[in-house]
């Protein structure tokens, strides 16, 4: 049984000056995209991302071998704020076995043919493990609340106007993930905070590299049209829905040594506030295996 009491609803909130506040006063104009003065070197970072990485592998193990909680990861950002390489960073040196990652993109017809939270669902970790969500059900409100032509692929039956829909998809957000934690799937969501002026230059560094040129997309590009309402609708999601069980956190994405090391640094201190422990046998068990023990140490099992 997870241990959870009411008390409880805050474990994954860990200090940090980039929680997004439970009261709706967060202004995505004023978080910050650079890391503070003093942040470190990038040699610095990457020591604490690597120190942090090693953390969290520890607490993963005793996690893995006594499945209760699990862990839901989310990232959503712009284009080319890095989440790719952040999930690359702080999760490649777990066992595979416990980490699960996905990355959503545009909805298959069958996932239209249904509510949209439904294929995030089917992705959700088991107990013991860790998911990472590589966009996820925030599309919903984000891209589709840019484009809302997006809406007419779905074919609701009845839709509201705009603005109510999105209140009910934040309704429909937020019980969503009440009930996870209540079931035991501790969620964290990071926001990686990239500047305009960062993603014009990391586009062009795109291009501008042979081997990365792949990656440039014009349709990414073209978005940078509608930034303002991109972070429109990301202030709003990121207010609507950041809760002591389900935080948000918004992460400065112009330097990534800084940013790949907060959010492993976020992660570890979460997890361990779960206080993963290896599984004890029943005595009855323990007995057994003792027995067993013995007579192997004798030579006669
Ligand atoms: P990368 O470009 O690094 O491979 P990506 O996550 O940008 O990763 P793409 O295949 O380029 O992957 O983009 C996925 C696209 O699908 C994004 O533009 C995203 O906004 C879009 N998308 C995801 N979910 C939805 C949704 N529910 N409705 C409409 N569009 C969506
Ligand atoms: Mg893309």
């Amino acid at each position: 049984m997870p241990r959870f009491s009411r008390q409880d609803h805050g474990l994954g909130v860990v200090d940090s000056p980039y929680l997004v506040p439970f009261d709706g006063t967060f202004e995505l104009d004023h978080a910050p995209t650079a890391p503070p003065h003093g942040a470190g070197s990038d040699k610095d970072l990457k020591r604490d991302l690597k120190g942090e990485t090693q953390g969290l592998r520890e607490l993963l193990e005793p996690m893995y071998a006594n499945p209760t909680w699990s862990v839901l990861c989310v990232f959503q950002a712009m284009d080319a704020a890095g989440k790719d390489s952040t999930i690359r960073s702080v999760f490649r040196h777990l066992d595979p076995n416990a980490v699960k990652v996905f990355a959503f993109k545009k909805p298959s017809r069958e996932e239209l043919d249904h509510d949209f939270l439904w294929r995030c669902y089917r992705r959700l970790p088991r107990r013991g493990q860790i998911g990472v969500f590589n966009r996820s059900h925030y599309e919903d409100v984000l891209v589709v609340r840019v484009h809302p032509q997006f809406l007419g692929s779905a074919k609701l039956p009845q839709r509201p106007p705009l603005g109510d829909l999105w209140k009910q998809r934040y309704d429909s957000i937020r019980e969503f993930e009440r009930h996870l934690f209540r079931n035991g799937t501790l969620v964290l969501k990071f926001f990686l905070n990239v500047s305009a002026d960062e993603q014009r230059r990391r586009f062009l560094r795109r291009y501008d590299r042979p081997d990365k040129r792949f990656k440039f997309s014009t349709n990414d590009v073209a978005q940078r049209d509608h930034w303002g309402a991109y972070m429109q609708a990301y202030q709003d999601a990121l207010s609507e829905t950041s809760r002591a069980y389900a935080p948000w956190y918004a992460i400065p994405a112009d330097s990534k040594p800084f940013m790949r090391a907060t959010v492993a640094s976020i992660v570890r201190r979460a997890v361990e506030r779960l206080e993963p422990r290896f599984p004890e046998p029943d005595p009855e068990t323990a007995k057994e295996q003792r027995k067993v023990a013995e007579r192997l140490r004798d030579g006669r099992g």
